[in-house]
């Protein structure tokens, strides 16, 4: 029922629009967002983001494939499955800009090796100066491990409710599925994506060389 879209007069921005295009291209070259997996969003206003459409290719979004989605109340049909979760980090943290999620090879394996405790943990490596606040490569980053569920809005509240009001780290990991990042502007987001993907790829690398 079209009277009960609540975003119908709500369009997308056209920045926003190509920002959302070019994370795409950008982590589809990287082969992070193989079979139209991965989302992508950015905030919008305080009540609004745009989020990704469902089953696209991310390394061809176009306009039509970016949809406006309230931040509170039912969601618009056609978007990804994977909304809610993106709808609940911006509610959570009003200073959530951009919101970016991928399948990569590397978050989808140590996300089962180490699902059993909870967290991957990546400890002295130059690249933890890709996250937000961190300044040295001395100390542990524990990047959280959610158990996957394809109830998404469940799946939702119960990762709001044990990161909380500040995480440690702009991002966490769904067991078996893949990497959440964010962070207060696209740019930030795409940093702390790449470098989290570089942190876990570098500890997939190690784990097999020890073997
Ligand atoms: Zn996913």
């Amino acid at each position: 029922m079209l009277e009960s879209w609540p975003m119908l007069d709500l369009t997308v921005p056209a920045a926003v629009a190509l920002d959302l295009a070019a994370i795409g291209r950008f982590a589809s070259a990287r082969g992070w967002v193989p079979a139209t997996s991965g989302n992508f969003s950015c905030r919008i206003d305080a009540a609004h983001a745009a989020v990704t459409r469902s089953g696209i290719d991310k390394g061809n979004i176009r306009p039509e494939d970016v949809i406006a989605v309230p931040l509170s109340g039912a969601l618009p049909p056609g978007v990804s499955a994977e909304t809610p979760l993106h709808v609940a980090r911006y509610r959570h943290d009003a200073g959530i800009g951009a919101i970016l999620h991928v399948h990569t090879v590397a978050a989808t394996v140590l996300s089962r090796c180490d699902s059993a405790g909870g967290y991957v943990e990546l400890e002295g490596f130059e690249m933890h100066k890709s996250l937000r606040g961190v300044t040295t490569h001395e100390g542990t980053v524990r990047l959280p491990i959610f158990a996957n569920d394809q109830d998404t809005g469940r799946l939702a509240e119960r990762i709001e409710e044990a990161i909380g009001a500040e995480p440690a780290v702009p991002g966490y990991l769904l067991a078996g599925h893949g990497l959440y990042a964010w962070g207060a502007s696209m740019a930030d987001a795409q940093r702390h994506l790449e470098g989290l993907e570089f942190l876990l790829q570098c500890s997939l690398e190690e784990r097999r060389l020890r073997r």
